[in-house]
């Protein structure tokens, strides 16, 4: 797609140090450029080679310097939008940053809108769709694995996936369209039947990929870890330890953490979110039933559980109450409090637990901790999240596609065991491949695109 204006916007986060970059791109760039930089060498941009770096001053129309600056000439197509691009590195902070801005639009580019250098990235044909969520991704990773998840999108694992999916169905498909061409083909034997066992399989393939929707988004927006357990075992202390932070307020009046805290905790580059719920305890005191709904809720929203149990008093029935409520969530039990005398040990605890693990800490005292994170890193070990082996299913759009691509299989598995003709499955292989096509953007409805790309900040 051939643009006839040329967008420019400043392309780093405002007011963080002095040095800031003005991104120009489109058929005019260049030109634009050339009228309000004065560089060291005779030539002009235009006449420089692609893919060189250039020293000297941006003016103004008075002939007045503005900025020294270094300025990166890059000729379409191999740059990010497959346009021409120039990008002016500023030296002199904010205000000549915005000055040489003005120039530049002054000179005929427009100012871009969000998201509209990687929205002509991909409208250019540059990266895909499940590349330009790679991009916001890693604009909003929260931990290196965040990070190396997204990298690995952007990279083109999924979308080179999603393209060998689509490669196996067209081959189906002109099979089996040839044989509605030309029904005399093969009659004796309905054709379809050729093919069960590759769309079997190709399906398999697709379920296989779905399983990867949870696991991706846990990476993406870290793993959702609640620290339940009655009042005052140390649910507070123990956030609070692990974020070395006062984050969460600490008391001992039992039921003061009211509402669920939250906060993210890396640990070795795998991303949590730690949830600190109010004491789960029946109660008639309105505000902390509030708070013991909340505690329910994000038990109920969480993908891994931390039981806190004080170890200094014996458990009672609500404890065991809660226990029981953990049974198809995955848990580790923390024994707090190790630095008191102790009247509920591993061995006790054990009865309860159901072999899941046991670790004993004070968060007071800041012991254990080490295992406990070690604990939490198994977690995400069993859970068989691999970094960077295979494409993942990232996002909620992504993933409603690939359902709909295998509900449509699922359709055509069904059509070819009641008998039914041949067209009826290509209409269902169609679809099957549209869908595939969505996850990678082919084919996207307007509206969808720019609601995309608004999400984006100005510049990138
Ligand atoms: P929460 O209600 O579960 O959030 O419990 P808090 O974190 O508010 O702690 C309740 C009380 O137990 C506070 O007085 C803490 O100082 C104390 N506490 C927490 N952890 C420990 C620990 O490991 N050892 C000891 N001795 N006291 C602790
Ligand atoms: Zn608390």
């Amino acid at each position: 797609m051939i643009y006839n204006d040329t967008i420019a916007a400043i392309s780093t986060a405002p007011g963080v140090g002095g040095i800031g970059i003005i991104r120009v791109s489109g058929m005019d760039a260049i030109q634009i450029v050339d009228e309000v930089f004065k560089g060291v060498s005779k030539k002009t941009l235009q006449e420089s080679p692609s893919h060189t770096i250039h020293y000297g001053h941006i003016v103004n129309k008075e002939g007045k310097v503005i900025d020294e600056v270094l300025v990166m000439l890059m000729k379409a197509p191999k740059t990010f939008t497959r346009e021409d691009v120039v990008e002016i590195n500023c030296h002199g902070g904010p205000v000549p940053l915005e000055a040489v801005l003005m120039e530049v639009i002054r000179k005929g580019a427009r100012l871009a809108d969000s998201g509209e250098f990687t929205k002509r990235a991909f409208l250019n044909g540059r990266i895909d769709l499940a590349q330009v969520e790679a991009i916001m991704d890693i604009i909003e990773a929260k931990t290196e694995v965040s990070l190396s998840q997204a990298v690995n999108q952007l990279e083109g694992k999924l979308s080179k996936q999603i393209k060998e999916y689509q490669d196996t169905l067209i081959q189906i498909i002109a099979r089996i369209e040839v044989s509605i061409d030309y029904p005399e083909y093969d009659e004796d034997e309905p054709l379809a039947n050729d093919f069960v066992d590759e769309i079997k399989a190709l399906n398999d393939q697709l379920k296989k990929l779905l399983a990867t929707a949870d696991t991706g988004k846990m990476i993406r927006e870290g793993i959702k870890t609640a620290i339940v357990g009655q009042p005052n075992v140390g649910k507070s202390s123990l956030l609070n330890a692990l974020l070395e932070e006062n984050k969460a307020i600490v008391t001992d009046i039992p039921g003061t953490t009211r509402d669920v805290v939250e906060a993210y905790l890396n640990i070795d580059g795998m991303p949590f979110v730690l949830l600190d719920t109010a004491g789960i305890r029946e109660t008639e005191d309105i505000v902390e039933k509030i708070g013991v709904e909340r505690s329910k809720e994000s038990i109920e929203k969480a993908d891994l559980v931390l039981m806190l149990i004080d170890s200094s008093r014996a458990l009672d029935e609500e404890e065991l109450n809660i226990i029981n409520e953990l049974t198809n969530k995955t848990v580790i039990f923390v024994l707090n409090k190790i630095d008191l005398h102790s009247v509920i040990t591993q061995e006790i605890l054990e009865q309860y637990t159901k072999g899941q693990p046991i670790i004993q800490i004070s968060a007071m005292k800041q012991n254990g901790l080490d295992t406990l994170r070690q604990a939490m890193k198994q977690f995400i070990v069993k859970q068989g999240i691999s970094i960077g082996q295979e494409a993942t299913i990232s996002n909620q759009r992504q993933k409603q596609s690939l359902v709909k691509a295998i509900e449509s299989l699922d359709k055509v598995e069904d059509t070819i065991d009641i008998g039914m003709p041949e067209d009826c499955i290509a209409i269902d292989l169609h679809d099957a491949y549209g869908h595939l096509g969505n996850i990678v953007g082919e084919a996207l409805k307007d509206e969808i695109i720019g609601e995309l790309f608004s999400r984006f900040c100005l510049g990138k």
